[in-house]
């Protein structure tokens, strides 16, 4: 097999990338390991920014989100029984964020991609990526998977490895050129699903008696929630009633307030962790989405970060394709790193400020609170917030004129 892009993994990050290709003219290969139905059904991100939406709206993909799409103006932080509201327009200038399960998106940008996009391999799992150095001595580059029970070879032009945290594009990655950045959180999320309408018109991001809640939905019909929990939690002792107690103290609030309780159809732990590797490119390789970073779920960013380094990438495959110029493939790992770490350290302040430590340290715990109230009475202090929560623009660069003169902004 050849092709000009060998794209290994079909998430988010995947199959957007291989649709804004699609769209400029340039042919790409999907790898995925797993099969349709799990990669539809693995129920993970729903916050998108609005530069997300933007990317889905490009390639012709958000037609069910333009109708499905909760937006929201806003989230509430509640803490010391008290609740108050951030409101995302009023501090950004009209910046909002929209609701809509990633579930969902794999599933529009699948159905595209097989009704008229390029080859896109279900059980398909790439072993190695090879000759990825730009020098070429050894060959063109090219990754070695298995289909279908038979070993076979894509040969390219470039890979993207969108092959997730786990994948094995880093692993191309020369050891000499690589760094990477841990932090391991002390804490987990227990996250639920249920079949009952949303008790709150906005995300509800909760430092109660217990630790850190979350209230989140998934439509108007299903309701998305977590709870703080011990590393190692087995979903086995959070029988539903233990659960709903628990969410019950975490968010309780002096006024009128009731969460609506209902059959919850999924529960998984999920544990946190930060992790950043250095460079995102190397030769003819490239890293996007979770394969190169992955952050906690407090700040809702990792679906966003995944969509703005293939947004970038696309960008830069399109102004080689169309001018012969390498200059924001050149750009592309330390275009997307600014804004990588930009939302790492965003994802730890929310997390390390609403999760209680388990160590019980008291002057952390007066400073968390210290931090919350700081947000709820500074207009600067909210705004900071806001601006990182519905996210940061793409560097300018990516914008920047190409050779043909043609310039392509999205809308904010
Ligand atoms: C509980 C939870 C809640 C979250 N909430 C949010 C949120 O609200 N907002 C947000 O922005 N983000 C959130 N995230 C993060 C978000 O889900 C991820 O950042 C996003 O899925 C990254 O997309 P990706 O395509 O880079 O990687 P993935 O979604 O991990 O996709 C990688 C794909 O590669 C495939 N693959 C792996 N290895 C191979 C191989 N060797 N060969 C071929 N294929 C391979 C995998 O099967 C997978 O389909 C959350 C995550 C979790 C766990």
């Amino acid at each position: 097999m050849r092709t000009t892009v060998g794209i290994i993994g079909g998430g988010p990050a995947g199959l957007l990338l291989a649709r804004l290709l699609h769209r400029t003219g340039i042919d790409c290969v999907v790898l995925e390991s797993r099969t349709r139905a799990y990669v539809e059904q693995r129920q993970r991100a729903g916050m998108l920014e609005q530069g997300t939406v933007d990317a889905l709206r490009e390639c012709g993909a958000a037609d069910r989100l333009e109708t499905e799409g909760l937006v929201h103006h806003g989230i509430e932080l509640r803490f010391d029984r008290e609740r108050h509201r951030i409101d995302f327009p009023v501090l950004t200038g009209g910046r909002t964020v929209t609701i809509y399960a990633q579930t969902e998106i794999v599933k529009d940008l699948v159905a595209l991609q097989l009704t008229d996009g390029p080859p896109l391999l279900f059980e398909a799992e790439a072993l190695a990526v090879e000759n990825a150095d730009e020098d070429r001595q050894s060959g063109p580059p090219a990754v070695r998977f298995v289909h279908e029970g038979r070993e076979q070879v894509l040969t390219c032009d470039y890979v993207v490895g969108c092959d997730g945290f786990h994948g094995i594009a880093r692993d191309a990655f020369p050891a000499a050129v690589s760094r990477t950045y841990t932090h391991d959180y002390p804490y987990s999320w227990l996250g639920i699903l249920a079949d009952v309408p949303p008790s709150c018109e906005e995300l509800i991001y909760a430092r109660g008696p217990g630790g850190f809640a979350l209230h989140s939905m998934r439509s108007t019909s299903v309701s998305r929630l977590y709870l703080q929990v011990p590393n190692g939690t087995d979903t086995d002792d959070w029988p539903d009633d233990r659960i709903w107690d628990e969410l019950d103290a975490r968010f309780a609030i002096d006024g009128d307030w009731r969460l609506e309780r209902g059959p919850i159809t999924a529960k998984s732990v999920t544990p946190m962790r930060s992790h950043v590797h250095e460079p995102m490119r190397h030769g003819r390789l490239f890293l996007a989405g979770d394969a190169a970073h992955i952050v906690p779920p407090t700040g809702a960013k990792g679906l966003n970060l995944a969509v703005s380094d293939v947004r970038v990438l696309a960008r830069g495959f399109a102004e080689l394709h169309l001018t012969g110029s390498t200059r924001l493939l050149d750009a592309y790992s330390r275009l997307c790193l600014d804004r990588v770490w930009q939302a790492t350290r965003f994802s730890y302040d929310m997390t390390t400020m609403l999760h209680e430590r388990p160590d019980g340290d008291t002057f952390e715990d007066r400073l968390q609170l210290t931090r919350l109230r700081r947000i709820t009475a500074s207009r600067p202090a909210a705004a900071e917030l806001a601006a990182n929560y519905t996210g940061l623009p793409l560097a300018a660069a990516v914008h920047a004129p190409s050779r043909t003169g043609a310039t392509d902004r999205p809308s904010r």
